[in-house]
């Protein structure tokens, strides 16, 4: 299986958290983290949908006004990312071919930032595209369930497979980190 060549160590995410509101912004801000790099598909909205809600609009004001930057950062075509944007009124950054690292260096052109790699925070739903592209990048992040895994596309349901087996491994190499982040529930 592809995994075995796989540092684990690339795959822990430093958080995981139902969804998006579950997230403790405040907390984040004092912990030094001032740059938000937010996955589009499956963390903020499911693939069936093309729009923010008013509750999602409003939870990314009040992350701003606490001080954050955030960009949008997803692997999907513009056509589907820029609508959904300049809705919720944030810069984007579409085919960002995560886990490499180009796309996140142009997000954070975006927001005209040369961070610390300790002030970025991931966050996203896919271990094999956010959570080990972040690692790479040595960022902080934040994995989230899927909101919707019935519609993802070929790749993505490849990407699940792949998913199931890194898992396995972090669960034998780092138990402790499995069983603080409730990995299992996954
Ligand atoms: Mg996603």
């Amino acid at each position: 299986m592809i995994t075995w060549f796989l540092k684990t160590k690339y795959f822990v995410p430093d958080l995981y958290k139902t969804d998006v509101y579950s997230l403790d912004y405040k907390q984040l801000y004092e912990s030094g983290i001032r740059i938000l790099l937010v996955d589009l598909d499956n963390t903020l909205i499911p693939y069936d949908i093309d729009i923010p809600d008013v509750k999602l609009i409003k939870l990314f004001e009040s992350i701003q006004t606490l001080g954050f930057e955030v960009v949008i950062i997803s692997n999907n075509q513009r056509s589907r990312i820029k609508p959904f944007s300049l809705l919720i009124n944030l810069p984007f950054i579409s085919s960002a071919k995560k886990p490499l690292k180009s796309g996140f260096k142009k997000a954070l052109k975006k927001v005209n930032q040369t961070p610390n790699p300790s002030e970025v925070l991931v966050i996203g739903d896919q271990l094999m595209t956010d959570v080990f592209g972040a690692k790479r990048m040595g960022y902080s992040v934040c994995l989230i369930e899927p909101i919707k895994k019935r519609s993802e596309r070929w790749y993505t349901k490849f990407n699940r497979a792949i998913e199931k087996k890194m898992l396995e491994k972090i669960k034998r190499k780092y138990p402790q980190k499995y069983q603080e982040l409730k990995l299992g529930k996954r």
